[in-house]
């Protein structure tokens, strides 16, 4: 079924491409006329009518058929914009970014001015922008702040079908919200009346009798909600909104051949790459887009690329990857959308973040190793791990679907078709398989006491809620009753974070070691920082050995990041672009992943101005890093393991039975006790970033967990 076919020649080919390729005598032109072809814009008139006449509408459409990019935008053209700021969330920050920078182009205008966008750590907005992409976590912390949301008029909660957990919640505040909205108050002279009580026909009526519509002392107008979904089954938003209308946009989708392997692979990374250069050698002109689990397989596999590549004679390495995930940097997002030159064939290495959040075109081929990283969370035990886990159905044939935009395309399963019958039908809502602690952290920010009265379109169960709550009690976070804790609760719900960070953070403001913490969450905060390729082990290691303490990781990750600011000092005369590249260089050297080192630097520049806002006492604690590691005790206790005769540990709060794993700087040293700050799982429980501390500090700095019993 792989049989080579016959090829265009290169002249040939670059007339194929021409033909295809964007021209580039009019650019704007140009998106005009791509933006009237797309599938939605045919429905532009009807779903805006929709949107006049239902506070809440379902919009369901296939991926690519424009609802991110243009219903926005047909929104703002029929003046929406005049009540409020139009907001889109998305679950991702790519989308966010990338969605914003290509609706700015359409429009026409600078990003952050008209259109703009926020996610977690960056804003790209003014106070002129009108149309707004965020991250739904964003829209959450906005609801902190600003209860009503009463700056937007509409917000449209996109990729709805993801069911992220900030979704999921998201859309419970938002119900709440905007039927808060709907029955506020009016005030005239300064009195205020009850629009039920007001004997009012309409808004307008109300206004016209001098009466202004306020939330919460502020001028507020209804909120128009739109839940968009690349999946069919809008029966659960629509039953979750009462009812709420649903409408289906057509997509386009052309027909796409499916492939299976025979056997099941042993390695899916190395199929990966044989099916790569099988298409690149073999097939038609077109791109081809790859789905791997994360960060670090993907910039292994785009340097094995790179390798294969230098073996082939010259003429056929005309092969670019482009690397697409969430904590890359975005300039290099935006790289995948642009064509490849003239010959090149494009691989496109993505998490499922292409999945339906971002339309990448030109793309023929997929790969699909069928695996998705994942959250876990084992109510029972409060465990919370990511795994590489196998998609869904809905998920494969999302992935294939992604080759038949543009005509009719290939997708290579890398599994046998009989797994395929195995997959489960859709995945579970993320809010049924993850730690609700951060949530019900937000929420009780929020003002919502009564987590179990909420309203969940899929409720959490019950005994997930309990075990969060029970931590968040156990962190000080929440009082006996339940309600947030002065100031600790708020200082940490504050921290757009993990509750355990934000601990960390506070403590660490009394323990004199802010410094040192705000830099290891931020390191923390990133993908992994190290890398090691498969031919260069032995020399990694070594790279390693000089920045590794002998008290654990965190520590070694401050090393890192220090070393970096001595180098970056070191060459501080030289230009911002040149001091960059040589950073770059340093960190080639010394095997660190530079874009995540970038990333943690600009993580921590972020956090340490939410840091100082909230007065928190900056201090290093210098040399004395025994003050740090009793910090991290004070604050991971809930992550803390003993070590077991046999050299497993024991995770003290959930009885589970883990290894250290083998990239730790402790994986040999075993120490007795340790705290760690994440559970990952293979075939084996393994806790990475951990730091050896001493278990009578738990004793001594969380009695309320490890206080022996009298
Ligand atoms: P949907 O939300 O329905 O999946 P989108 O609005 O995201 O669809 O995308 C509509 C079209 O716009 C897609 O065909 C995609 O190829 C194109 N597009 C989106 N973002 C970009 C970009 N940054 N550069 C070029 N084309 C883009
Ligand atoms: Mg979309």
């Amino acid at each position: 079924s792989m049989a080579p076919t016959s090829r265009p020649n290169d002249a040939e080919q670059r007339n194929l491409l021409n033909g295809t390729r964007p021209n580039f005598k009019n650019r704007r032109q140009q998106i005009q006329q791509q933006r009237r072809a797309l599938p939605i814009a045919s429905a532009r008139i009807r779903l805006v009518e929709e949107i006049r006449k239902n506070d809440t509408l379902i919009i369901v459409g296939e991926t690519g058929s424009g609802k991110t990019t243009q219903l926005p935008q047909y929104l703002f053209d029929a003046g929406f914009h005049r009540d409020g700021v139009i907001g889109v969330t998305q679950p991702r920050r790519v989308a966010a970014i990338t969605v914003a920078k290509r609706v700015a182009e359409e429009c026409d205008v600078m990003l952050g001015q008209k259109v703009g966008y926020a996610i977690r750590f960056e804003d790209a907005t003014s106070s002129s922008t009108k149309i707004k992409y965020m991250t739904d976590g964003l829209l959450l912390r906005e609801a902190l702040l600003d209860p009503y949301l009463s700056k937007y008029s509409v917000i449209i909660v996109d990729e709805a079908h993801e069911r992220t957990v900030q979704t999921d919640v998201l859309l419970g505040l938002l119900k709440n919200i905007q039927q808060e909205r709907s029955r506020s108050v009016y005030v005239k002279n300064g009195n205020k009346t009850l629009e039920d009580s007001m004997q009012l026909d309409n808004k307008d009526d109300a206004q016209d009798k001098g009466f202004l519509k306020q939330c919460n002392g502020k001028k507020c107008s209804p909120l128009k909600l739109i839940i968009m979904s690349a999946s069919l089954d809008a029966h659960v938003f629509s039953e979750f909104f009462g009812g709420a209308k649903a409408v289906h946009v057509q997509g386009r989708q052309y027909p796409v051949e499916v492939f299976y392997t025979h056997q099941p692979e042993t390695d899916y990374i190395e199929a990966t790459l044989i099916t790569i250069f099988q298409i690149h050698l073999e097939e038609d002109p077109g791109d081809i887009l790859v789905f791997l689990t994360g960060q670090e397989e993907i910039e292994s596999v785009e340097r094995l690329i790179q390798e294969y590549l230098q073996r082939l004679p010259e003429a056929n390495r005309k092969l670019s990857a482009f690397p697409i995930f969430s904590s890359l940097p975005s300039e290099k997002q935006m790289k995948v959308f642009i064509p490849a030159p003239n010959g090149f064939r494009k691989v496109i290495l993505a998490t499922n973040i292409a999945e339906t959040s971002v339309t990448i075109p030109g793309i023929k081929y997929v790969i699909d190793p069928g695996l998705v990283k994942a959250r876990a969370y084992q109510a029972r035990t409060g465990i919370e791990s990511l795994a590489i886990v196998k998609t869904s159905k809905a998920q494969s044939l999302q992935r294939s679907g992604r080759a038949g935009r543009e005509g009719p395309g290939k997708s290579y399963r890398l599994y046998p078709e009989y797994e395929f019958e195995k997959l489960a039908n859709s995945t579970t809502p993320e809010i049924k398989r993850c730690n609700l602690s951060n949530v019900i952290l937000q929420l009780k920010a929020c003002g919502i006491n009564d987590i179990m009265k909420f309203q969940f379109i899929d409720k959490p169960e019950g005994i997930a809620i309990m075990k969060s709550l029970e931590s968040l009690y156990l962190l000080g976070a929440l009082t006996e009753e339940g309600t947030l804790s002065d100031p600790l609760g708020h200082q940490m719900a504050r921290l757009p974070l993990d509750p355990l960070y934000s601990k960390a953070l506070v403590v660490a403001s009394q323990f004199n070691c802010l410094d040192e913490m705000l830099i290891s969450v931020a390191m923390l905060s990133v993908e992994s920082i190290f890398y090691a390729p498969r031919e260069k082990l032995e020399e990694s290691r070594k790279a390693l050995k000089f920045f590794s303490s002998p008290e654990g990781d965190h520590l070694t990750l401050l090393n890192v990041y220090r070393a970096s600011e001595e180098f970056l000092k070191k060459n501080a005369g030289t230009s911002s672009v040149k001091a960059e590249k040589s950073l770059r260089r340093w960190c080639k050297e010394n095997f660190i992943n530079s874009r995540s080192l970038k990333h943690a630097r600009d993580v921590h520049s972020q956090i340490l101005r939410i840091v100082e806002q909230m007065g928190l006492q900056f201090a290093s604690c210098g040399e004395d890093t025994l003050l740090f590691r009793r910090c991290l005790a004070a604050s991971f206790f809930l992550k803390a393991a003993l070590k077991q005769p046999d050299g497993t540990y024991r995770v003290l709060s959930s009885g589970l039975i883990v290894q250290i794993h083998p990239s730790s700087v402790l994986f040999r040293a075993k120490p007795e006790c340790v705290v760690f700050d994440e559970l990952v799982k293979t075939n084996n429980s393994y806790i990475r970033n951990v730091t050896r501390i001493d278990y009578l500090w738990l004793t001594e700095l969380a009695p309320q967990l490890y206080a022996p019993e009298e």
